[in-house]
């Protein structure tokens, strides 16, 4: 699985004068239970004339090469459960990163001087990070997911306790015995919460999650300190005994709701904004020129937007429109730039949330728009 982190460093990888394959791949299942992506590949490798001379084992190209290392890959990393690859490949060098997820990616292949980052950024800022706490008197569970995958699992336990036949042999009441039991909750709850707060600051889970008995939830989630507390999004009935895929089987559901809650927000928002003229931009070429000037709080794209644009040679702007020159300082323009890559990328090195959206909810602006921390000089349009 990837995160935000593999996302910049992908951003950041310096240009080394090679080019970079970039694949992404649909390893679900069709209604023959079969995967197609060899289907996918196969195709791909045609386009490049220059292949036909290679041969498999003495690459006389790189490229031969480099789409030897993603099959290879692909045999001995895959693993079933997952539905969606990213894979990235220089090619002349072993360079190679390759990234499973929970999703299915849309089949796309793609050489540049870059690796192309849109779909993995897409997977990541749509299936954001969650811890899960699952609590119970004398143990914490803590995990982290992302998109249905567990990404890093810890475990904390109360020590150890004297059994009840001890506590009547040394001639304690019924009564006793409970507040001491009662007593070792609160202080293991003290400690778990500790541990929770650790967890919170290594992994930095966007939300958080509290699984348990309705009195352990309460308890434990009112020792909380507020950093935590306002990352808790979702409290339930806890598992008891579960292994981590019945956890994510159980909070699926809620991952989905919260996913079309978000999205549908962020369009009502964007909406609302554009009708009032306030704060926002609409449309790609508005909204490429806002992200260039630094000025967007929240992207929202239409997912797998494909616009192509150019950019000027001597000023370096984006446009997604342009009649030759540019607006900006006259100079040349190179055509032939995937814009939402563009998009993507800005929002990322701004760190900019980008809010994926279906392409017909988003049709009346072309497939982009934004909130803006100031309001824009020009008239939207
Ligand atoms: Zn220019």
């Amino acid at each position: 699985m990837a995160s935000r982190e593999d996302i910049h460093r992908l951003i950041h990888r310096p240009f080394t004068g090679k080019q970079v394959l970039s694949l992404f791949l649909d390893m679900s299942v069709n209604s023959d239970n079969k995967r197609t992506h060899g289907v996918f590949l196969s195709k791909q490798k045609g386009r490049f004339s220059e292949l036909d001379s290679d041969r498999e084992g003495h690459h006389r190209e790189a490229l031969g090469a480099a789409f030897s290392r993603v099959e290879q890959w692909l045999e001995e990393r895959f693993e079933e459960a997952n539905k969606g690859i990213a894979l990235y490949a220089e090619i002349g060098s072993d360079w190679m990163e390759g990234y499973q997820v929970a999703v299915p990616l849309q089949n796309r292949l793609e050489i540049a001087e870059r690796p192309i980052i849109g779909p993995l950024a897409e997977v990541v800022e749509s299936h954001p990070l969650y811890g899960v706490a699952i609590v119970d008197r004398t143990s914490l569970w803590l995990l982290t997911l992302r998109s249905g995958q567990v990404q890093s699992e810890q475990r904390l336990a109360a020590e150890s306790h004297p059994a009840p036949h001890e506590v009547q042999a040394s001639g304690s009441s019924h009564e006793e015995y409970q507040n001491r039991k009662e007593q070792e909750r609160r202080n293991f709850f003290k400690e778990a919460v500790r541990e929770l707060e650790e967890f919170d600051r290594r992994h930095r889970p966007e939300y958080l999650i509290v699984l348990g008995t309705e009195e352990n939830v309460k308890l434990f989630t009112s020792d909380l300190g507020p950093s935590v507390q306002e990352k808790l999004v979702y409290t339930a009935a806890g598992p008891g005994e579960a292994r981590a895929a019945e956890v994510v089987e159980r909070l699926l559901p809620f991952f989905g709701r919260r996913k079309q809650e978000k999205e549908t927000r962020a369009l009502e928002q964007l909406h609302d904004r554009v009708r009032q003229r306030h704060f926002a931009a609409a449309g790609v070429q508005q909204t490429l020129e806002q992200l260039q000037e630094g000025k967007v709080d929240t992207l929202v794209l239409a997912r797998d937007l494909r616009n192509a644009g150019g950019q000027c040679q001597q000023c370096g702007f984006f446009l997604s429109r342009h009649d030759g020159a540019c607006p900006y300082c006259g100079g040349e323009i190179r055509d032939g730039v995937d814009i939402a890559e563009v998009m993507i990328r800005m929002a990322e090195e701004q760190e900019i949330p980008v809010e994926f959206v279906s392409q017909q909810a988003l049709a009346d602006m072309n497939g982009a728009g934004a909130l803006l921390k100031f309001q824009p000089h020009s008239g939207l349009g």
